[in-house]
């Protein structure tokens, strides 16, 4: 049988934060806010993943009230993710995500995005973006979201 999940995430964008997406920094002058890295694309991911594991969300299994959660590279929540999806005897066969962001352009870092996602998944990531057409919170550069669907047997 095969099953779906969704994912969505959003973080607030910083001044002098790190930007970080599927592990991959990104020169820019704000960042995602958050206890994590802020990752918002590897957390949609994950939730995504774990939706269709039937597993809950992201909240209850990496709680950000955990200090051993406070800078977390979400790559390896992910593959923390993905392990707790086998054992449940869930595989991954395919996602599709779409990064929701005004600034900076994120095309020249989708291959190494891409990869780095398909590599923590273990199967192809497609990764897509569009931007906010300057309204709302990400059209006026205030935050950053993505989506994620996850596939798996
Ligand atoms: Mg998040």
């Amino acid at each position: 049988m095969s099953r779906s999940g969704i994912g969505y995430d959003s973080h607030r964008l910083e001044q002098g934060r790190r930007f970080v997406l599927a592990g991959v920094e990104i020169e820019h002058e704000s960042g995602p806010a958050a206890h994590s890295d802020g990752d918002v694309l590897t957390h949609a991911l994950i939730d995504a993943l774990l939706g269709a594991a039937a597993l809950g969300d992201i909240g209850q299994h990496y709680p950000d009230t955990d200090e051993r959660y406070a800078g977390a590279a979400s790559l390896d929540l992910l593959r923390d993710a993905v392990a707790k999806a086998a054992a449940a005897g869930v595989t991954p066969e395919f996602a599709d995500t779409t990064v929701v962001c005004e600034r900076p352009k994120l095309d020249p870092h989708r291959d190494a995005i891409a990869t780095a996602l398909t590599e923590a998944l273990g199967v192809p990531v497609n990764v897509k973006f569009t931007t906010g057409e300057g309204i709302g919170f990400v059209g006026r550069g205030e935050g950053i979201a993505a989506l994620a669907v996850v596939t798996v047997s």
